[in-house]
Order: structure tokens, then C-alpha cells, then sequence
């Protein structure tokens, strides 16, 4: 198996994330090359746990993978994954467009982007809140087969690269939870900036590796992933887009929404089966739960 080696996006002398020497090792790989298959790589699946060799900049605390599969074999897992989380889009759209409806008239309603735009759910709301022209990309092809007829013809099936798109075409790009999973996120927010129009706004949301319960969790929270090759805290979010040349707008804690059996499947519980049956027969499992669960959000402008 031919892994990528990856470095510290901050320290462009790997010697400077730590005092003592190169970034220090924070978990060991604990997969075989055989392990791998698409359905490891299915967003919001029950994470199984698997990671690579996972490092941590003292200097900046970005986590990071590394080494790493190649893009191509990462393109082709990420083409066959599942797409599992349809009954939760409607909660996943309040999660994403609250935290910025308060900014909505700084919006110019020409031309948007999501990008990881799975089932393109948020591009109907996009559309909804009166952008025109709105194009999607992601991976996935199972999600794109089950999108809405007028939405399936404008998601790219792509990783976003370079020369997909227009320069200076958007006045609004957002991605949640994929900026984490970009095996460059300098290269693919300078390829955002280059896109957006003058003015123009770019919404992400990642995980917080700095949130209490990445921390209690350790290498068992569900963000140690096979998935995640950069994991940000709210420093280090800002400083990539600052470096790629955005001027932070706002910066903000996520409060997310979920049904019940949605925060079990996700979380590290013991008996989790049973505490499932358990909701189930207390008719609570539908019952749906609001807290800040350790994502972040940050918005930010081209001037
Ligand atoms: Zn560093």
C-alpha cells in the first residue's frame, strides 16, 4: 500500500511544530490495507474506529494524518461509499443555515457552490433562499443517484480541484464537513478564494479538535477517523482560510440538532444496543436533542 506523507500546514520547517523535534505522534495507525473498502469511507456511518498514524503541532495544535492513501485511491473509495444519512438533511439544513441566517442581506443571490454537497439538500435551500444559479460537487455517486431531478444536473461528481470551475464566478461557496476530509486544504482554499467573486463569502463548518469531548474521547472519539486528514481548532481554521487570503467575517460554535438514536450511533457508548431498545420502548427515539457538539463554523470574505 503506497501512503502520502503529510506535514503541518503551519510549519513549513517540520522541526518548529515541536521544540523537541518533528510533530509529536499522537495515535499509530490500526488498520491492514485490507480493512479498507468504501463503506469505511460512508459519511456518518457508526464510525468503526479506524485511523492513520495521527501527529499534533505543539506549536499551532492542528492534528493531522500521516502517512496517507493517494487521492486517486481516496477518489475512487469515496465514488463507491454509501450515502446513509437522508433522514437527517432536514436537521442537517437548520444545523448549517442558522448560525449565518443573521448575515443573509450581505448575500449577493447570484451564484453559490457547496461543495460535498451530498444528496444536495443544502443546494434546495440555497435555491430556496433565492440564490440562482447553484452548483454542487461531490464524490459520492450513490448520493447524486438520489438527488432531486432539477438538483442531480448541477452536482459535479468530482473531488473539487483547480479548473472546475470559473475565476471570480461565486458570491457564495460553503462545505461542511468536508475541508477535514482534503487531503490539501491550503491548495483547496486558495482554489476557493480564486473562484469567489470580490466580496464574496465562504462558509465552512469542520469538527473542533479542541472541543471537551474530542478531548475526554481521545483516540475514541469519532473524529480519530480514517476519514479526517487535518482536524482544526478555532485557531487554526482561521489561520488556513487568513493564509489562502480571506478576511474572517465571523467565527462560531455549531449547536446541532439529532434525534436521539442519531448521538448514540455516533457516540462511544457501551451497550448501545440496549440502550437503543431501551428509547426505543419509551417512544424517545425520535425525540430530537439540541447542543454544541464540538464543530465549528467559520465564515469568511474575499475583499
Ligand atoms: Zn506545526
Amino acid at each position: 500500500m503506497m501512503l502520502i506523507k503529510k506535514k503541518c500546514l503551519f510549519c513549513e520547517n517540520e522541526n518548529v511544530c515541536n521544540e523537541a523535534g518533528n510533530p509529536e505522534k499522537l495515535y499509530s495507525q490500526n488498520f491492514k490495507e485490507n480493512d479498507l473498502n468504501p463503506d469505511v469511507f460512508s459519511a456518518r456511518r457508526s464510525t468503526d474506529h479506524f485511523h492513520y498514524n495521527m501527529k499534533h503541532c505543539r506549536k499551532t495544535g492542528l492534528v493531522f494524518s500521516s502517512d496517507v492513501l493517494p487521492d486517486p485511491v481516496l477518489l475512487d473509495l469515496y465514488q463507491n461509499s454509501r450515502f446513509s444519512y437522508q433522514e437527517f438533511t432536514g436537521l442537517l439544513c437548520q444545523n448549517y443555515w442558522n448560525p449565518i441566517k443573521t448575515f443573509n442581506h450581505f448575500f449577493t443571490k447570484e451564484n453559490a457552490l457547496e461543495i460535498g454537497c451530498g444528496n444536495g439538500f443544502f443546494i434546495e435551500k440555497l435555491m430556496g433562499i433565492g440564490f440562482k444559479n447553484v452548483y454542487g460537487c461531490e464524490p459520492c455517486k450513490q448520493a447524486i443517484d438520489i438527488a432531486k431531478p432539477e438538483i442531480k444536473e448541477k452536482i459535479l461528481c468530482n473531488f473539487f480541484k483547480k479548473g472546475l470551475f470559473d475565476k471570480n464566478y461565486f458570491d457564495f461557496i460553503c462545505s461542511f464537513h468536508t475541508l477535514d476530509h482534503v487531503s490539501d486544504p491550503s491548495d483547496f482554499l486558495n482554489t476557493c478564494f480564486e473562484i469567489l467573486k470580490p466580496k464574496g463569502f465562504a462558509y465552512f463548518i469542520t469538527h473542533n479538535v479542541n472541543s471537551i469531548q474530542a478531548i475526554l474521547l481521545g483516540e475514541k472519539s469519532p473524529i480519530i477517523d480514517i476519514e479526517h486528514i487535518y482536524l482544526f481548532n478555532k485557531q487554526t481554521l482561521q489561520m488556513i482560510g487568513e493564509k489562502a487570503g480571506f478576511r474572517t467575517f465571523k467565527n462560531f460554535n455549531i449547536r446541532n440538532s439529532y434525534p436521539i438514536t442519531y448521538w448514540l450511533r455516533m457516540s462511544p457508548v457501551p451497550f448501545k444496543k440496549i440502550i437503543l431498545k431501551i428509547a426505543s420502548s419509551l417512544r424517545l427515539s425520535n425525540r430530537i436533542i439540541a447542543f454544541k457538539a464540538g464543530n465549528i463554523g467559520i465564515l469568511f470574505q474575499k475583499l
